[in-house]
């Protein structure tokens, strides 16, 4: 498929149809662990897949800034889908970083027209958080390909993603000492409609239950060597660069941070609770909370801070932080009304707490920025 020239626009009025559209269905969401069709069809028609491919591809070619926002503004009414798009962004980021130009003919385009929605698929069970102890592994064919095997878990976008991000290890792990992944590791293009990648299961999760989290086998499959993604055995190079693109997961946690807020305003002007002083005041108390994680997750967005990868890592730990703190309180504020089974506060609260636990994981953050603060510390 050829590039094509022009930037497509994801403006105001095509943002609202999603929202309104997605809004709509969600609250008639089926409980399979997947989305509606009726929603992937207004994501692929709408424009936004290509959000971040580049104008010569046919995409939108906006920054980090615009994916925190868009995801932002979908987690206020879906938040599952927020995070299969974050990771669609993320993958379409990594081809355009680190595609080489076939790579980005061959694919670029089919994203930015909505035919391509990405997965990434690092985790597996026992890997750990870190990625650095994968089973999944990549050895070279005679004929220059590679053939893949192993089990992923934890792929959000499972079963409905049309080309996965596969992180295996191609070489020997010397043992390097690395934060995140292990030395010998490379990531791997592979269509969803190669025989030997099957998706199984989705998983039973507590929340973003529509997100199309699971499992994804590997099972001989066969890929030529274009499907490398950057250099043999460096995918610790490409991770670590990651952070540095400014998208943040934190902006998840600010749409829903900001549903529960809607919910409580709604609820305490129902209830002509705001002539009370004390709901009055709790409520700036949640607004400024809101507000300084909306304020962080756009800063890590414009990438203009002294060190643009530590302020990706603290709006994550900040953002998601204040969203599930935001919502335990509206939660509580709601009283009964609340611990109604269906409330969607529930399903908010559910949906927050994932953040902190994929990623990277809240504790690999805490982590890698102690790593820099204690390098840093030495260095004074
Ligand atoms: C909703 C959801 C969606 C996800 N989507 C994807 C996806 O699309 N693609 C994908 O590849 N993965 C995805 N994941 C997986 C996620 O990114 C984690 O890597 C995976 O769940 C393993 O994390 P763990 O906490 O179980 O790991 P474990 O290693 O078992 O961690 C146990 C605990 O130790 C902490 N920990 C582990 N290693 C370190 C370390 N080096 N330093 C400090 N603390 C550490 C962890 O944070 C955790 O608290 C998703 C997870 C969830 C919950």
């Amino acid at each position: 498929m050829p590039a094509t020239a022009g930037k497509l626009q994801f403006d105001q009025p095509l943002r609202d149809e999603l929202i309104d559209t997605l809004q709509r269905l969600t609250s008639t969401a089926s409980d399979t662990g997947m989305p509606l069709p009726e929603a992937l069809a207004a994501v692929r028609s709408c424009g936004v897949l290509g959000l971040v491919v580049p104008a010569r591809y046919g995409g939108m070619g906006h920054d980090a800034a615009s994916v925190n926002q868009v995801v932002r503004d979908i987690a206020r009414v879906d938040a599952s889908m927020a995070i299969i798009l974050f990771q669609h962004f993320a993958v379409s980021a990594r081809i355009v970083d680190w595609g080489n130009e076939e790579q980005k003919e061959a694919l670029l385009p089919r994203v930015a027209s909505g035919e391509y929605l990405l997965a990434s698929a690092w985790s597996e069970s026992g890997s750990g958080a870190d990625k650095r102890r994968i089973a999944t592994t990549a050895q070279r064919q005679p004929d220059g390909g590679w053939l893949l095997d192993g089990a992923k878990s934890f792929a959000t976008g499972a079963r409905i993603a049309d080309l996965y991000l596969i992180l295996a290890q191609s070489g020997e792990d010397t043992g390097e000492s690395l934060s995140y992944g292990a030395a010998g590791q490379s990531f791997f293009l592979v269509e969803a409609e190669n025989p030997g990648l099957v998706p199984t299961d989705v998983l039973d999760l507590v929340g973003m239950r529509a997100s199309a989290t699971g499992f994804v086998e590997l099972q001989s499959c066969r890929v030529g060597a274009e499907a490398l993604l950057g250099p043999e055995g460096e995918a610790s190079r490409i991770i670590s660069t990651v952070r540095e693109s400014g998208a943040t997961l934190g902006a998840v946690s600010v749409g829903i941070a900001e549903a529960a807020f809607e919910i409580l305003l709604d609820h305490v002007n129902k209830r002509g609770l705001t002539s009370q002083q004390s709901v009055r005041h709790r409520i700036v108390n949640l607004a400024t909370r809101i507000e300084a994680a909306r304020a962080i997750v756009e800063r890590s967005g414009r990438k203009d801070g002294a060190d643009p990868g530590m302020t990706t890592l603290y709006s994550k730990l900040f953002a998601s932080t204040i969203g599930e703190s935001v919502v335990a309180e509206v939660h509580g504020m709601l009283g009964s009304t609340g611990f109604l089974r269906d409330h969607p506060i529930n399903r908010l609260g559910h949906d927050a707490r994932a953040i902190s636990l994929m990623g990277p994981t809240n504790d690999l953050c805490r982590e890698l920025v102690s790593a820099q603060c204690l390098s840093a510390l030495k260095s004074a």
